[in-house]
């Protein structure tokens, strides 16, 4: 009878500590399949992978504050690169919410179309805003840091990664401002990028 008392208290034990043993730095990531997204019309690996640099974008479109809102505009800009822009798919690898979520674009792995000469060996993420006009909000950047630290944890991203803005490959106002000069006291932002 001890015995069995020992073990049932081992089991509850072991289901308390179970959840440490579970990687805990992921965020949930709305896949694309949760917000409705098209199939891509092709899509090529990245030529370096895991990449060296995250190139951080902003959208130039309204802020979304709910999941139920963030996945409508998601689609919406899918579209708009698609049909309007007539890329392969959604241009960035991930994109972040105002409700705080991140959303699956390209996914990791994947080529983008977000940064000409980084496309092919970045991880490119957008915070949907215009952050030319205010600032991200913190949950904003919460979410871009842990899924930075996700990414490393993945092995999506070498841990010697480049951080930088948009404007720092091409003559653009993205990320704006605000979004730029908070990456800009990150670790890892690289002020002369190769
Ligand atoms: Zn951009």
């Amino acid at each position: 009878m001890a015995f069995e008392l020992a073990n049932v208290a081992h089991i509850a034990v072991l289901m308390i500590m179970l959840p440490c043993f579970v990687r805990t730095t992921c965020p949930n990531i709305i896949s694309r399949q949760e917000w409705n997204a098209a199939a891509p019309s092709s899509s090529k690996s990245l030529r370096e992978n895991p990449p060296s640099y995250v190139v951080v974008h902003h959208s130039v479109t309204r802020m979304c504050n709910t999941t139920e809102d963030c996945k409508l505009l998601m689609k919406s800009i899918q579209n708009t690169h698609m049909n309007t822009n007539g890329w392969e798919d959604i241009g960035y690898n991930f994109l972040i919410g105002n409700d705080g979520n991140i959303y699956e674009g390209r996914g990791w792995g994947i080529h983008g179309a977000h940064a000409i000469s980084y496309n092919a060996r970045s991880l490119g993420i957008c915070l949907i805003g215009n952050f030319e006009e205010y600032p991200p909000s913190e949950s904003q950047l919460q979410a871009l840091r842990e899924l930075i630290a996700c990414s490393l944890e993945e092995n999506k991203l070498i841990e010697d990664y480049n951080l930088i803005g948009h404007n720092q490959e091409s003559a653009t106002l993205c990320p704006g401002k605000y979004l730029y000069n908070e990456i800009k006291t990150w670790s890892h932002f690289n002020n002369n990028p190769k």
